[in-house]
């Protein structure tokens, strides 16, 4: 480990892993993932074979031991080639948080160990049609019948919906106590009463499903809730602490992966007489977009460091924003350039960065829109005293 690299030794092993895996397997796969627009089943199971996803779990559950900064590592080198392949990592996480965060012993044993193997995919079901931003809003309810709770409703824009066979799902178990009404659950994809709708077509990560799912008098056990009944909406907000970070990670990948193919494409294309990374202007681009992507590695390492070391408090609230939004923006703003830089190749489909942009407006919408990141930023700093 070094202050330029905060990596031990294995986790540079594993970095290294996955970047092999990456470039030599998923890279190859990435446009045509976003061409047919169909969920990359062999994805997955090249991290069951690989068993990257124990990355995300305890030794305990079945996983090589939880690290979020290597999480985000994963993300990031999965995320520069492919963005639907680095979602899935980054989605086995968000649904598995409420688990991990607010899940009884019984729960974790029950489930952690088929989703750390990837046996089983996660979803996270927060979402409906007229309450995105404004989560609370949510209409979908459960009421307790004897051993089961039921639940109706449903919910929409759910990512792995179809593919997942675990959802934590917040409905409102007391609906006139607003934030306090809200409860989490697990739904297994085989409960009687649960469907899936229509999955959207999409701009971009045109591999991950994007769904809805119902609940029509969906039964399940009692012993699914997570926590205590009208804990959900606090169970939520921690799950979006945590991974939020792991969206930033999606977005830094896609910057790094549309900066380095920027670079060498700015080294073999001629123009005037000399390759165009040495006319000026456009040597002034690639040094802005490597200099964003690196602040932003800064900024999200800080976070998974943070989360490693067991910090909960409203200071990861605001970091984990932070490094969402700015990742993001970053990944948003150097993908455009990437597309500059090509031209005319930067604009069609023979070329990975019209890609990268496309998958790249999403990371500024989902898990909050940066919008949101930056009212939850001002509001935890607007609580801090900045004199004392
Ligand atoms: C591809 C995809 C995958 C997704 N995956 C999931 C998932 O797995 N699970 C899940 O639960 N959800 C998921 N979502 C939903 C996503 O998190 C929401 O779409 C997002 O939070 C925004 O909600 P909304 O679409 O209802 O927009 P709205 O809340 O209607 O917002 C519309 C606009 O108004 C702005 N806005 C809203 N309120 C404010 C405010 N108070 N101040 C300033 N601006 C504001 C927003 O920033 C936005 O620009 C996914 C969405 C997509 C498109």
């Amino acid at each position: 480990m070094s202050a330029l690299d905060p990596l031990s030794d294995e986790q540079r092993e594993i970095r290294e892993l996955v970047r092999t895996l990456a470039r030599e397997r998923i890279a190859p796969r990435a446009a045509e993932i976003d061409k047919q627009a169909e969920f990359p089943w062999d994805v997955v199971e090249l991290f069951r074979e690989n068993e990257l996803f124990g990355v995300l779990y305890d030794e305990a559950y079945g996983g090589i031991g939880a690290s979020a900064l290597m999480t985000l590592v994963v993300i990031e080198e999965l995320s520069r080639v492919c963005a639907t392949s680095g979602l899935i990592v980054a989605v086995q996480e968000l649904g598995s948080l409420g688990i991990k965060l607010a899940g009884t012993e019984e729960q974790k044993q029950r489930f952690l160990p088929k989703l750390a193997s990837g046996e089983w995919l996660a979803a996270y079901a927060l979402t409906e049609p007229g309450s995105g931003s404004d989560s609370a809003a949510m209409r979908t309810t459960a009421r307790r019948e004897g051993d089961e709770y039921v639940l109706d409703g449903g919910k929409r824009f759910i990512t792995n919906a179809g593919v997942a066979h675990v959802y934590v799902v917040f409905a409102k178990t007391d609906p006139d106590r607003g934030h306090d009404g809200i409860s989490a659950f697990v739904v297994e994809a085989d409960s009687p009463g649960f469907s899936v709708g229509r999955i959207e077509p999409k701009m971009g990560i045109k591999g991950s499903t994007t769904g809805e799912v119902f609940f029509d008098s969906c039964r399940i056990p009692v012993a699914n809730l997570l926590g205590e009944e009208g804990e959900g909406f606090r169970i939520a907000m921690r799950i979006l602490d945590r991974s939020r970070p792991g969206i930033g990670a999606q977005g830094l990948g896609l910057a790094q992966g549309a900066t380095d193919y920027a670079v060498e494409y700015a080294r073999g294309r001629e123009t005037m007489g000399k390759p165009i990374g040495q006319h000026q202007l456009i040597a002034g681009m690639l040094a802005d977009m490597e200099t964003r992507c690196e602040a932003a590695r800064n900024l999200l390492y800080k976070v998974g460091r943070m989360i490693d070391e067991g910090d909960t408090g409203p200071e990861l609230t605001k970091l984990s924003a932070m490094a969402k939004l700015f990742c993001t923006d970053t990944a948003m703003a150097v993908t455009t350039d990437a597309v500059q830089v090509l031209g005319g190749y930067g604009y069609v489909t023979e070329y990975p960065v019209e890609r990268m942009m496309r998958d790249a407006k999403i990371t500024q919408i989902y898990e909050g829109t940066n919008q949101i990141q930056r009212l939850v930023i001002a509001r935890e700093l607007l609580k801090e005293s900045r004199t004392s």
